[in-house]
């Protein structure tokens, strides 16, 4: 008997598996190294995807002075250029912002030089807004392929940031509901949470900015610093260059 109509396609199913869980598993290493946790148990690093977004960031920039917690907004380089006053209140408050790419597409099927080209844009944005190079990034949907790590290393940046918690936050829901889902966050966690919406400015974030104002006193109270990212420590040392080297200015 022939076992290669069998064996082939099932040696390719679990390729297939093992490139998605990849991909996808903000765990996984397969396409390189990313930083997941904060290295550090009294610590919390909280960060907000696809800001700006003028209907609820100043909000929130509010409310995290309220509670002197800092934290890491991985911006999309459309809605920068978009709103850069708003991004420079960003850092005038002590926060970190990262790279979210410039229009929010899914890295997976797009070319090396698309990919290089999605971060620039951002990247270049960022710089002109606030007068700093972005060192960290994070893909859209959290999917990675084998294209993405060296494009970040080739552009400098120290890393690739994933999450340890994440929050199911992007679609319009009772805060009660993601006050509940939060519960399970802990010491050492990187908390995923979104302020925008990348479809459009102005997206309804309003029951993330709710969650936090019931769990920012809590965790502080149990004892955790917030950090950015670049306040973490541990896994970051492995994806190496720590300054921003070519490229932008
Ligand atoms: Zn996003």
């Amino acid at each position: 008997m022939n076992p290669w109509p069998i064996a082939v396609p099932a040696v390719a199913a679990a390729a297939a598996g093992v490139a998605a869980w990849g991909a996808m598993a903000p765990g996984a290493q397969l396409f390189g190294p990313t930083v997941r946790r904060t290295g550090r148990g009294n610590t919390l690093a909280l960060t907000f995807d696809d800001g700006p977004n003028p209907a609820i960031t100043p909000r929130l920039l509010d409310l995290l002075e309220q509670h002197h917690a800092r934290a890491t907004f991985f911006l999309i380089g459309r809605f920068v250029r978009a709103c850069p006053e708003l991004v420079r209140e960003i850092t005038a408050r002590s926060h970190l912002v990262g790279n979210h790419t410039d229009t929010h597409p899914n890295l997976i099927w797009l070319s090396s030089a698309r990919i290089a080209e999605e971060l620039e844009r951002c990247g270049e944005s960022i710089a002109e807004a606030t007068g700093r190079v972005a060192q960290w990034m994070r893909p859209p949907y959290g999917f990675r392929g084998p294209h993405l790590q060296p494009v970040v290393r080739g552009q400098g940046y120290r890393g690739v940031v994933m999450w340890s918690v994440i929050a199911y936050d992007w679609k319009p829901q009772p805060s009660a509901r993601l006050i509940a889902r939060l519960r399970r966050v802990r010491g050492g966690d990187i908390v995923v949470l979104h302020d925008g919406d990348h479809r459009a400015l102005g997206g309804a974030r309003q029951h993330t900015v709710g969650a936090l104002e019931f769990w920012l006193p809590r965790w502080r109270d149990a004892g955790l610093e917030f950090v950015t990212i670049d306040g973490v420590a541990g896994e970051v040392s492995a994806s190496a260059p720590a300054t921003r080297q070519g490229g932008k200015n």
